[in-house]
């Protein structure tokens, strides 16, 4: 079972792709995460894209790619995985397409977290995680750019007619129920 987990950020992607991980036992890949660990670690990748994440903008196309392409091939994502924070743009939609195709399989679902803006900018800079884009400036800026190079990667998955919108608004037990709804279905 292959899923995307998609919104703006603050929409609890996170979240809920752990529990969707636990449920149907499959694997939680998370690019976000990746580039934070890589950070952690001082890890080459760390270094090239430390500045990108703390300014709250998106790492090129080319080498997100390169690193999802690379990470899915390993055997654990054979029966399946979910998506989070991937893909962010249309030419990664694209080059994700690719990748599916190539190993003849397909998308069982497209999640849309549904969350005002008012709402997003107050629980980031509530859930004090400490990452360092957290900030309001940080915060502004990763909605600015959901909104211009993210949003229409839903235009190109509702042409697939793929898109399945979840409201995220709710305890995190209400959403989770609205995705399993939708998932066994
Ligand atoms: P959020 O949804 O809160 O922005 P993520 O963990 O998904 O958090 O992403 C954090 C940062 O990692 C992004 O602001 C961006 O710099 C980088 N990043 C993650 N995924 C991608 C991607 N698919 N393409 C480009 N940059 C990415």
């Amino acid at each position: 079972m292959r899923i995307i987990i998609f919104g703006p950020p603050g929409a609890g992607k996170g979240t809920q792709a752990e529990l969707i991980s636990d449920k149907y036992k499959i694997p939680h890949l998370s690019t976000g995460e990746i580039f934070r660990t890589a950070i952690k670690n001082q890890t080459p990748l760390g270094k090239k894209v430390k500045k990108i994440l703390d300014a709250g903008e998106l790492v090129s196309d080319d080498k997100v790619v390169g690193l999802v392409r690379e990470e899915l091939q390993k055997s654990k994502y054979k029966e399946g995985y979910i998506l989070d924070g991937f893909p962010r743009t249309v030419p990664q939609a694209k080059a994700y397409d690719e990748i599916l195709n190539n190993n003849n399989t397909s998308l069982k679902a497209f999640l849309l977290l549904e969350v005002p803006n008012d709402e997003l900018i107050k629980r980031i800079l509530s859930r004090g995680e400490g990452r360092s884009d957290d900030t309001k400036e940080g915060v502004q800026k990763r909605l600015r750019i959901y909104e211009e190079e993210t949003q229409p990667v839903l235009n190109y998955y509702r042409k697939q007619n793929a898109v399945k919108k979840v409201d995220g608004v709710g305890t995190v037990k209400e959403i989770f129920q609205r995705i399993t709804t939708i998932i066994s279905n």
